[in-house]
């Protein structure tokens, strides 16, 4: 088995891995080799991502299937299931990584390190039921809407790849198989966490407690207690990531504990989608029947998760347990006031508004309640303010909105810019586009069909939003 070796060897893609996730105690993961496949083919490549991370781009895009895939492993990787457990819809379940392996962590020339993750590779430990395997048009979503995050300034985890298979799977029908190539700050999720805390002792919460830290917030070493320290940051990070998702219409669709990263990256793109219509109840998920991870539910959902990551630390921020409850309570409840604060200085911009105002909040909700009650789109009303245009639409024509209006002219007069400047900062953070659902589905299952057109023309169009 290696342990921590690292590879510059010139013809291996570019790729030099570490693997410290395996110096954590032996239950976090197993080893475990991914599936051959019969033809690996790239069907996808991400070339902007490959530089970045200074790989060797045109080799690997060339050669690079058989590794991408599984098939083969570049030297220095690793092959391991991480192991995690979570609440999934609020029933707390053994899971893992059923059809991920993670192959190595890349160190870039910077010294910057990354996951490299293999997703649909094969059966692990962890998959249950499963066949560990995944399907192109899946993967091609992930694909494609992680890149459109990315793109919108959202922490997520990113797709270097998408590798067909040549193997059929089976779901409701036979379909083509296919490996995602997932880079991610890390794979460490809240999910991680509650195994630990169930699974463990307390010194394998600290050992991984204390991975994360080094692995994520270093500067929090030195804190007084480096387990609320830790707590708090990623409650800032997770604040921080919803209050963009909100402001760009995300809904995640499957808040899962072990869907909440601990890096503040966005993770799993299944069953998600943006917000056509303004509607805080909206939902995509086909089995989130009560409507728990609904759009207008999500912070109120990450600070639900945020608590079961509090409960799996309390060992290790105080060996009393009432004081532990006292410490970590004290961090859990400034969720909402953290939440908030990064949701409207989002919001503000959106608007064009560059500092605080006091009646800016009320200028906000009123003007989404009227996009509620108008049915108006969310991301073509922004962007209809920010062009300086008005179509004729129910919400525009509305008498409502022209109060508005006027409101917030008033507002934006008492900045120290012209009109035209403002809404010149608002062209730059309204996205003038966004993966509409319908669209991106087209454009998945024309590429299943053969026809790569469309989806090549949407991914140019959202990776410039
Ligand atoms: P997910 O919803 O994809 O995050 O996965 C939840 C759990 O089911 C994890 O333990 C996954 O690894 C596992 N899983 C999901 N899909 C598959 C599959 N096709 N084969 C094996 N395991 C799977
Ligand atoms: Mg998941």
């Amino acid at each position: 088995m290696r342990r921590k070796t690292m590879t510059e060897k010139e013809d291996n893609f570019g790729f030099r891995f570490d693997n410290s996730y395996m110096n954590l105690p032996q239950m976090f993961y197993t080893e475990i080799a991914a599936n051959k496949v019969t033809a690996p083919a790239i069907v996808i490549f991400n070339r902007t991502l490959a530089d970045r991370l200074d790989l060797d781009a045109n080799e690997l895009k060339e050669q690079g299937a058989a590794i991408l895939s599984g098939h083969e492993m570049p030297s220095g990787a690793a092959q391991i299931a991480q192991a995690y457990a979570g609440h999934q819809f609020s029933h707390f379940n053994m899971l893992g990584d059923g059809r991920a392996l993670l192959i190595g962590e890349h160190i870039t020339k910077d010294g910057e390190r990354y996951d490299i993750q293999l997703k649909g590779s094969g059966r692990t430990p962890y998959s249950r039921g499963g066949d560990g395997r995944a399907a192109l048009g899946p993967m091609l979503r992930e694909f494609i809407i992680s890149e459109a995050m990315h793109a919108l300034s959202i922490p997520t985890t990113r797709s270097l790849a998408v590798t067909a298979t040549g193997d059929v799977i089976y779901r409701e029908k036979a379909l083509d198989g296919a490996v995602l190539t997932r880079i991610a700050a890390s794979h460490l999720r809240v999910g991680t966490f509650q195994y630990a805390a169930q699974f463990g002792e307390l010194s394998d919460v600290k050992a991984l407690a204390d991975y994360a830290i080094d692995r994520h917030y270093p500067e929090i070493r030195k804190a007084d207690n480096p387990y609320i320290a830790l707590l708090e940051t990623v409650l800032e990070k997770q604040a921080a990531l919803i209050a963009k998702w909100q402001s760009v219409g995300f809904i995640h669709g499957v808040m899962n504990t072990d869907n909440m990263t601990i890096s503040g990256e966005t993770i799993d793109y299944g069953p998600c989608a943006f917000m056509d219509t303004y509607d805080t109840s909206t939902v995509f998920s086909s089995i989130d029947t009560q409507g728990r991870y609904a759009y207008g539910n999500q912070p109120a959902i990450a600070a639900w998760n945020l608590t079961r990551f509090a409960e799996s630390l309390l060992p290790i921020i105080h060996e009393d347990e009432e004081e532990a409850v006292r410490l970590a309570q004290g961090i859990l409840e400034k969720f909402p006031s953290v939440y908030e604060a990064h949701y409207y200085s989002e919001m503000r911009e959106k608007l064009g508004l560059l500092y605080p105002g006091d009646q800016d909040e009320q200028l906000i909700n009123d003007l989404l309640q009227l996009m509620e009650y108008n049915d108006a789109d969310y991301t073509n009303t922004f962007r209809s303010l920010a062009e300086g245009e008005r179509p004729n639409n129910k919400l525009f024509q509305s008498e409502q909105f022209k109060q508005w209006e006027t409101a917030w002219f008033e507002r934006i007069e008492q900045q120290d810019m012209t009109k035209e400047e403002t809404l010149q900062v608002m062209k730059s953070v309204n996205p003038a586009v966004i993966p509409r659902n319908h669209l991106v589905e087209q454009s998945i299952n024309e590429f299943v069909e053969g026809d790569p057109s469309m989806f090549a023309e949407m991914l140019q169009v959202l990776t410039n939003p």
